[in-house]
């Protein structure tokens, strides 16, 4: 049988989602007999392929973000949404209290570990800020759920078993995991 095709990204997001994937352990070995990837920031992969299952991880923060996004779902067909920044938009969402401006100004000038006399902050070489960060799913069609803070390993490979049986699964409350 064909190995299934897979693609992730990290977008607004910390590591610990793509950390949790990796604490699979050594059962990658088997998932890896039965997947290929082959765009993630775990190998060197340098533009999104087509793919059958695609995994986002991060909250949409920036138009950049949202650019990646609507380029995976246009490529995958399956599209999982991995964490609960991707699903809830997570703590990300800290900065909603507050305008664009004074985020990229906290961020760059105002924090007490921040030395920038000339008070610079960044401006057209970045991607603009979004007005929010939001879920993924405010801007595609999300076809996979797995909350979590990270979501555990042994959820994230059954989710991936699920799909390579031919079902898309929805994820259990007992295999959710939010410390
Ligand atoms: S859901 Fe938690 S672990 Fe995953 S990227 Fe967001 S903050 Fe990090």
């Amino acid at each position: 049988m064909a190995k299934a095709k897979v693609a992730t990204v990290w977008l607004e997001a910390c590591a610990g989602c793509h950390m949790s994937f990796l604490d699979i352990d050594e059962r990658l070995a088997d998932l890896i007999e039965k997947v290929d990837i082959l765009y993630s920031p775990v190998v060197d992969g340098k533009e999104i392929p087509q793919v059958d299952v695609g995994v986002i991880d991060g909250a949409l923060g920036n138009e950049e973000e949202v650019h990646l996004a609507k380029e995976m779902r246009e490529r995958c067909k399956i599209l999982v949404g991995w964490g609960d920044c991707a699903v809830f938009g997570g703590i990300n969402c800290m900065r909603n209290f507050l305008p664009p401006e004074k985020v990229l100004e906290e961020a760059y000038t105002d924090t007490k570990s921040t030395v920038n006399p000339g008070k610079i902050i960044p401006g057209e070489d970045l991607p603009a800020l979004l007005p929010k960060a939001i879920p993924i799913d405010h801007v595609v069609k999300c076809d996979v759920y797995i909350p979590g803070c990270p979501p555990d390993a042994d959820t994230i490979l059954w989710v991936f078993q699920e799909i390579l049986e031919g079902r898309v699964p929805k994820v259990p409350a007992n295999m959710m995991r939010y410390d």
